[in-house]
This record gives structure tokens, sequence and C-alpha cells, in this order.
């Protein structure tokens, strides 16, 4: 399979980290930190109405990082209102091209600001800053640029068409895809810029105008990213930005009748109470929701030392805090000793801290109720008798840090096995064949991704074959790109996020048919 000298995409992100030059917070982050942090309405920043703030705390320590505007259901309004008058108004005036050298150049306005960003990004989210500045931010140029090319390529087709009932009429019949209109999307804080850019990309390349509300732990990028938006020439209120809370801004954007679609990603639980909120006006809804993604490992795998790396990397990844996170761990039972002993061994080498220390390898887990949600998660698991063969412990007496967490002789009714933990915490169980590890693979509520690790063609095509989930990586895991399409089966959501098929769901399709 693979040569000795092409790294996997697990071995490149495994050296992301040592291997990125490092710098402690910047000048231009420190200058963004300093300034107030506004809501983002029709063109201006404002304060929220009431006039509250809330506080953002850097997970490492737990201290004040900023304050920020409170936005609730009369911001969110507003932002509604200037999103309504800019839809109809001057960004539906620009041609394609126009709309797309726009979007274009947020892209390359991302990528100028690159260092500012990752720094923000790090201190907000407390992940590395190494991997920030390779993924984050530059997968969200990306996302950019890939969407940028779009706007001139929306077509539709012409239709032959032959009406039974009206024998010997003509018809010329077309389609066309139209905006949505104006569309809120709300976004969660594991990647807060780079689920900023899958929303907002989209959206307006098809020519919508949007409200977004970031995370309530991680507003900082959506907010410089809405600096760079105007200064790329984004027309007042075509994008919206209010920062607040879920329960108070995010409810009020899914329950606002003058939304044409709601776009949300984050926890399962919360997609359902979205579902609910748009229901008033029915709009449309898109859903990108939680998972429990299985790793799955075959005895005939080529490179053993790569599939241990790829399944360590494949949970460890951005502290576990990935939607796609392989948190079910299925190895072939006679390398099952083998090669869970080498993830564990990986999980004890991980070396923990700030995200913007250098050296670090994992951060801390984004808030004090993530560290206390998974730390609840890793005693329930002890509790029941599974096993941690790495971790099981929290780490130091500040920030939220977690230790990386392998767990054997669990039992699929476990809590452990079941829910979505989002922290650095596997599950390892063994299986006989392809038959039985399926059956475990699809045993679950979710359907998001899955990762396959053998060197057998057939068995892995036949595998992603029987596997019910959005993405289905084959010797590799947490691989994203712009063009290809991401999203789950099952209670992992409706829709897909990137590629073409992100565009469907921001448009109407219209028929227009003219007798002849
Ligand atoms: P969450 O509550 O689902 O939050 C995601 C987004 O939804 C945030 O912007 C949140 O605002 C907003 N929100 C919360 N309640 C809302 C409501 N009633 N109406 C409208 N919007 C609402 O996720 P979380 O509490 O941050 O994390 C809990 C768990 O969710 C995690 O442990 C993980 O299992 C899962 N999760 C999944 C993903 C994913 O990518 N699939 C991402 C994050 C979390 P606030 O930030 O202000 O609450
Ligand atoms: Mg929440």
């Amino acid at each position: 399979m693979r040569s000795l000298k092409t790294p996997s995409p697990s071995e490149i992100m495994a050296t992301l980290v040592l291997e990125a030059p490092l710098t402690k917070i910047g000048a231009a982050a420190r200058k963004f930190l300093s300034k107030p942090k506004q809501l983002l309405i029709d063109g201006k920043w404002i304060n929220a109405c009431s006039g509250k703030t809330f506080h953002v705390f850097d997970p490492a320590t737990g201290d004040t990082i900023a304050s920020v505007a409170e936005g609730e259901a009369t911001d969110i309004d507003l932002a509604v209102k200037a999103a309504r008058k800019a839809f109809s108004g001057p960004w539906s005036k620009l041609t394609p091209s126009e709309r797309g050298k726009i979007i274009w150049k947020i892209g390359d306005l991302i990528l100028a600001n690159l260092d500012e960003l990752a720094e923000l990004e790090s201190l907000d989210n407390g992940k590395p800053l190494a991997i920030a500045r390779v993924a984050d931010v530059p997968l969200a140029a990306d996302l950019f640029h890939y969407m940028a090319g779009w706007a001139t390529k929306l077509e539709g087709h012409t239709i032959p068409i032959s009406v039974p009932y009206a024998p010997g009429a003509k018809f010329f019949a077309y389609t066309k895809r139209d905006p949505l209109g104006v569309v809120g999307q709300i976004i969660p804080w594991n990647f807060p810029l780079l689920m900023a850019a899958w929303k907002i990309g989209p959206a307006l390349t098809t020519g919508n105008t949007i409200v977004l509300k970031p995370a309530e732990q991680t507003p900082l990028t959506a907010l410089r990213l809405g600096e760079i938006a105007l200064e790329a020439g984004l027309p007042p209120g075509v994008l919206n930005i209010v920062t607040g809370y879920g329960e108070t801004a995010g409810g009020a954007l899914a329950a606002h009748d003058d939304v044409d679609k709601i776009a949300f990603t984050g926890s399962t639980e919360v997609g359902k109470i979205i579902v609910r909120a748009a229901a008033g006006n029915l709009k449309k809804v898109t859903l990108e929701l939680g998972g429990k993604s299985p790793a799955i490992v075959f005895k005939d795998v080529h490179d053993k030392q790569a599939a241990i790396q790829g399944a360590a990397n494949a949970i460890f990844f951005n502290h576990g805090q990935c939607c796609a996170a392989g948190s079910r761990l299925y190895v072939e039972k006679a390398i099952f000793d083998e090669v869970v002993a080498g993830v564990a061994e990986r999980a004890n080498a991980i070396k923990l801290g700030a995200g913007v220390d250098s050296g670090t390898e994992m951060g801390p887990l984004v808030s004090e109720e993530q560290f206390h949600r998974v730390s609840d998660f890793i005693a329930e698991g002890l509790k029941a008798g599974a096993t941690a063969l790495a971790g099981g412990k929290p780490v130091g007496e500040k920030g939220y840090f977690v230790q990386p967490t392998v767990f054997t002789n669990t039992r699929p009714d476990m809590k452990i096995v079941r829910e979505e933990i989002f922290g650095p915490v596997v599950v390892a169980e063994p299986f006989e064949d392809l038959e039985q590890v399926m059956k475990f693979a699809n045993g679950t509520d979710f359907g998001l991704a899955s990762s396959i690790w053998t060197s057998d063609l057939s068995k892995a095509h036949r595998a992603a074959e029987i596997m019910r989930a959005g993405t289905v990586w084959i010797n590799c895991h947490n691989i994203f790109d712009a063009a290809m399409p991401f999203g789950g089966y099952k209670q992992s959501g409706w829709g897909r996020e990137m590629g073409h098929e992100a565009l469907e769901l921001y448009t109407e399709t219209k028929a227009v048919c003219i007798a002849l």
C-alpha cells in the first residue's frame, strides 16, 4: 500500500504539532482582544440592546480573556431585519462574479491574518496553536476560496417535457436555483472559525444573507471574521453576528418567523430543540449533530504502526472534541492487544498544556462544563467495570485538562460505549470478522463518520458499502476538504456541509414552464 516515503494523513497530523513554529500571542491578537466585542448588525458594531455582556475564558487557566456583548431576542430581531433588507437590496444587485470575488477575498484576508486568527482560536478554544495554524485557519480560507467559484456556476437544467393531457402543445421548461433568503446559523465551539466558514461560505455563494450565532464559549474568531468580511467588501447586513447564549439568542433565531432556514451544528439534544423551534414557520433545517464514530482495524492491515497512530489521532485530535472522533475502536482479535497497547502508549505520551504553549500536543477541554461532563463519563465507565489502560483521571489544579483515556473490557450497554463523550476518551473492543464488526459499527443511533484500516481492497469496499455513516475513511481518519461533503446518517443530522451538496441546501429549485 503506502510507500515508506509517503507519510499517511494521520502521520502528517501527528507531526504537525512538533514541526510547526510556535510563538505566544502576537500584537495583532492582543489588539483585537483589547477592543470591545460588539454585535455586527447591518454593517455596524453595536452593543446589545440590553447593554449586557458575558465573559469568555481561557480554558487553560479559567481566567477571563474577553467580555462580549450578550445578544438576545431583540438583537436577533434587528439582525434579521438587517439581513432581510440586504437580501433584496445590495446583495441581490451584485452579479454572481462580483459576489464570488468578495467571497474569494474573505479567503485571502483569512490567510493574510493567519497568525492572529490562529492565536485567538488557540487562546479561546484551548487547541494547540500549531494545529490552529495548519488546520483550522487554512481550512477556513480554503472553504471560502472553494465556495467563491460556485457563485458563477449555479446552473439549472432545461427539461424536455411531454404533458400527456395537452397533445400537440409545445412547452419550454427550465429550472433555476434561487437563494432561500435569510438564514440563521448556530455553531459550536470545537472548531469555531472553521464551523463559521462551513456555514457562511455556501450561504453567501448562493446569494443568501445571514444571522450567525457563535458558541458562547468561543465567539472571538467569528467576530474577527465579521471584520474581515466587511473589509472584503461584503455589503452591510449580508452577514450579521449576534453573540449570546443558546437558549436566548439561539432560541430566538431558530424560532424567528422571518428566517427562511436554520443551519445548526452541535449536540443531537439541541438539534431536536431546533427542529421544534423551526416548526412555527416551517423554515428549512439542516443539522450537523453528534457522533460515536467507529475506527475498525483489521488484522491484515499493511502498516500496523500507521493504524495505531491513526486510531490514536482519530480520537485524540482536537482533544476528542470532534463530531467525527473515532471514539469506538474495534480491533480484530488477533492483533487487539498489540494495537490497543499501542494506542494507550500514544495516549500516555501526549504532552498536555495550554494551546499557546510551545510543544503542547493536547490542550484543555473547552470549558468547565465540558471538563465535568467528560470527567463524569470517565468515572461512570470505571464504576461500570471498564478498565482504563491509559488515563482515567483529571490533570492538575488549574484549567480543564483531562488525561487521554483508553477503555477496554467494556459492554455494549455501558454509557461510555453508547453516548457521545466529546473528550479524549476511546472505548476499545475486539471483533471476530467483518460481519460481526459491521453489526457493532452500525449498532448506534449515530451515523456521522467511520474509518476502516485494512490492506484488503475488496474488504474495504464491502465495509464501506455496509457502513451507515456519512463519511467512510479508509486507512485514514479526520480528513476534511471543502470539496468533500460531510454530514450524518440517522441521528447525526440532516443534510451535508461542504461540496456542491451544501449549495442545494441553501437554494430553492424553481421550475419555469413556458407555452410556446
Ligand atoms: P450545544 O448546546 O449543542 O451548542 C451548540 C450551539 O447551539 C451553541 O451555539 C449553543 O449556544 C447553541 N444552543 C444551545 N442551546 C440552544 C437552544 N435551545 N436553541 C438554539 N441554540 C442553542 O453543545 P454544547 O452544550 O456546547 O456541548 C454539549 C455536547 O454537544 C458536547 O459534549 C457534544 O457531545 C455535543 N457537541 C457536538 C458538536 C458537533 O460538532 N457535532 C459540537 C459541540 C458540541 P451556547 O454556546 O450559548 O450554549
Ligand atoms: Mg450549550
